[in-house]
Parts: structure tokens; sequence; C-alpha cells
């Protein structure tokens, strides 16, 4: 129930926003979500239909846009990406170390949002 819990905490900060602009409705909501993540869109936007029900954000749509996972080599210095779903062990492109740090992948941010 990870995208769940997820969800829910989207939905309080959009709704806290809301209310501080005095907004009526809240219509769309855009979300940058890197890869780490492992959220989709269809089941955010299922979950938070589910949760949102009778707030100012019944209906909203939800935008993400997704942040591929790049890795900093602490060796070599190399940026790498990898598909963190097809490969069980990571390691840099350029010396094949595995002493890496991640540099983006883990976003999770409301970005925007429109509200009438
Ligand atoms: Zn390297």
């Amino acid at each position: 129930m990870h995208e769940l819990a997820v969800t829910k905490s989207i939905l309080k900060l959009v709704l806290n926003a809301a209310r501080e602009i005095k907004a009526k409705k809240v219509q769309a909501i855009y979300l940058t979500v890197g890869e780490m993540r492992n959220l989709e869109q269809d089941w955010i936007q299922r979950y938070f239909d589910y949760i949102s029900a009778n707030t100012l954000a019944e209906g909203a749509r939800i935008e993400v846009k997704k942040v591929p996972v790049v890795f900093h080599c602490k060796q070599c210095g190399q940026e790498f990406s990898a598909d963190i779903h097809q490969e069980a062990m990571i390691h840099c492109s350029h010396c094949s170390s595995l002493d890496y740090s991640l540099l983006t992948g883990l976003e999770l941010v409301v970005e925007n949002m429109e509200v009438i």
C-alpha cells in the first residue's frame, strides 16, 4: 500500500495549499516523481480519486513527470543511469565500481497545481 500512503500525503499538501489561496476547486496536480519511487500515474490517480472524494481536490487530474535514475560514481566521477527494474546489481558504466551515490531518481514533489 505504498502508493496509498504517498497519495494521502500528496492530497494533504494540495488541500493545505488550496485552502491558503482560497481556491474553490483543484483541477490538476503536477507531480515530479523519480523512477526510483516506483510510482505509476494510473495508481496514484486511482487512489487519489478514492481519497479525494468530498474535498476541494475531488476529480483533479494527476500529471506525473518522471525523473530518470542517475548515479554518480565516487571512484571515477562518471555519471550514469541504470534501469533499476532490469539490473539486479548496478555497476558504474565506466569503471564497474559499486561505490556510487544517487543523484536523481528519488524525487517526489508537487510542482504545480491548477485551481479555480
Ligand atoms: Zn566509475
